[in-house]
């Protein structure tokens, strides 16, 4: 089957075009037909497409909506000189769709209708960023490829919604959990699944047999305890702004400051919240960038103290993520480091997992210098009691083979 990935945010647009089938998830013998991304969706708007393995092409057209965009990207798949082996429309057999929110409702991958439609609707309140634009998604895809097309929807909350009461229910006064299941969702749970399944698949471990820990450090960053393959506890919260340091995000801090900074600044709670949100993390620590190369970069370059206080509490906040999930798991098999600082920055990763021996946490310099670019591998010393990898994550393969089982009617795997 060909099935077409879609993560469509505010202004912009993801994609991916991937052959799948029973036999290629068995093998991992999926294709990646296309792929390409869309930014500043109504107005002139950045378009960026490969065809298979090819060099992206940019250019840019002009786009008025999220409609637009999907016809867009299908016109060009399906144009002679592509390169996407698809000559028409006809021949996208399924749509899988990234949705940020699943709330407590969608504990797995699901199959849209009208019912689903409306309750992605109904979970707005708890994603008003995201939700919205994902409906619009899903309403632009059925516009241009008609509704006999089977869309699945893949949530960015689902995997998590196997921790338990313990992780997620927060000591507040119960009663707002009740009444607006103000709670933990976490995030990120496509690529914390996708890594976690990856690396049974590598490691040929049985489920039940493991207990590990995946970091997905990206633009946002969060942690995830697995054991036995389900999410016992994760970073994110409510929203993603709780837990690790992030590009823009502060990540975990006493709930007094919001107040206190509100009144000395005189900046409205919704004011202090996209501070939080937007200015924080390692672009309000550094002063200088949210993005971990460019920091790395000014560190060694200029020696910049900020930059390297930046680096620094990212790294040691992750850190003690790592401690608090051994207590969770009560011992760990593996950590798993995923996203774009967490699969490309060796030094990263060293800093991370530095002075913690007493754990059974030892790296092998030579092995972890060589992981990156994609490279997946295992990085720890002969001996170490814990097992270190690098797992490059990869969201979309799994919407594309979710989104295949769904519509053949077989259980998501973890
Ligand atoms: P997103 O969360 O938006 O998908 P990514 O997973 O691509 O983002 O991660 C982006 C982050 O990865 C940026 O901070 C970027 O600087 C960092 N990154 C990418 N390559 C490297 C590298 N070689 N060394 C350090 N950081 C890197």
């Amino acid at each position: 089957m060909k099935i077409l990935v879609l993560n469509v945010g505010s202004s912009s647009l993801k994609f991916q075009l991937i052959a799948t089938d029973k036999n290629a998830i068995d093998t991992n013998s999926d294709h990646r037909l296309a792929r390409g991304q869309i930014e500043r969706i109504g107005g002139e708007a950045i378009v960026t497409l490969s065809a298979g393995n090819a060099e992206p092409t940019r250019t840019t057209a002009s786009l008025r909506n999220n409609a637009d965009a999907v016809e867009y990207i299908i016109a060009w798949m399906i144009g002679g000189d592509s390169g996407v082996d698809i000559t028409s429309a006809a021949d996208i057999n399924a749509v899988g769709h990234r949705v940020v929110h699943g709330g407590e409702r969608f504990k797995q991958s699901t199959r849209i209708d009208g019912n689903v439609r409306r309750a992605i609707e109904d979970l707005i309140e708890l994603a008003p960023l995201h939700n919205p634009h994902n409906l619009r998604g899903i309403a632009a895809a059925a516009a241009v490829l008609g509704t006999h097309v089977p869309q699945v929807a893949v949530f960015d909350t689902a995997f998590h919604q196997s921790l338990p009461e313990t992780a997620y229910v927060y000591a507040i006064p119960y009663q707002f959990y009740r009444r607006y299941k103000v709670r933990r969702y976490g995030f990120h749970g496509t690529s914390h699944r996708y890594v976690s399944y990856r690396y049974h698949q590598l490691t040929g471990r049985t489920l039940e047999q493991t207990r590990i820990i995946t970091l997905h450090l990206g633009n946002g960053a969060s942690a995830c305890a697995i054991s036995a393959g389900h999410s016992v506890d994760t970073s994110m919260g409510f929203t993603p702004l709780e837990g690790l340091v992030m590009g823009t995000r502060s990540g975990d801090l006493d709930p007094a400051i919001v107040e206190y900074l509100g009144v000395k600044e005189g900046m409205s709670g919704g004011e202090v919240d996209a501070m939080l949100n937007k200015q924080s993390g390692l672009l309000g620590l550094s002063g200088v960038t949210a993005d971990m190369r460019e920091l790395l970069a000014e560190e060694s370059a200029n020696n910049d103290r900020r930059s390297r206080l930046a680096i620094d509490i990212f790294c040691y906040r992750a850190r003690k993520y790592i401690g608090a999930y051994i207590a969770a798991l009560n011992g760990v098999e593996a950590i798993v480091f995923a996203g774009g600082i967490g699969e490309n920055s060796p030094s990263i990763r060293e800093r991370i997992c530095r002075n913690m021996d007493w754990l059974g946490i030892q790296i092998d310099a030579d092995r972890n210098a060589i992981l990156k670019d994609g490279a997946e591998g295992r990085f720890d010393r002969d001996g170490a009691r814990v097992e270190l990898w690098t797992i490059p994550t990869d969201e979309e393969l799994l919407i594309a083979r979710d989104t295949w089982r769904v519509v053949n009617g077989e259980e998501p795997h973890l």
